[in-house]
């Protein structure tokens, strides 16, 4: 497939993040091997396009690291409002205390 160097450019973010198709990959590759304008652009791009900070986690297809991630995260947020619930609950109890002594 021979694609233009409009396409190309509007391809470059994805073939640069490992997101576009095979066959994409492949034919923006083969592009950017012949056409030194695009080569061009695309060096720019990767010297200017930031990465996020838990980009590679998505990236890279390693779900199971993901995953992980995230249940580790939902276990600290459980914790925390555990830890919430309780304090409220203690605060209650010991002014329920304090007002039945009165
Ligand atoms: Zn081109």
């Amino acid at each position: 497939m021979n694609l233009n160097c409009d396409i190309v450019r509007d391809l470059v973010s994805l073939y640069h993040d490992g997101l576009a198709s095979e066959s994409s990959e492949a034919a923006v590759k083969a592009h950017l091997k012949e056409c030194e304008r695009c080569r061009g652009y695309y060096k720019q791009y990767r010297l200017t396009k930031p990465v996020p900070v838990n980009f590679n986690l998505y990236s890279s297809g390693n779900y199971g690291e993901l995953a992980k991630h995230m249940r580790v995260r939902r276990v600290w947020m459980l914790v925390a409002a555990l830890a919430y619930v309780s304090a409220s609950l203690c605060a209650f109890v010991m002014l329920l205390m304090r007002i039945r002594r009165k």
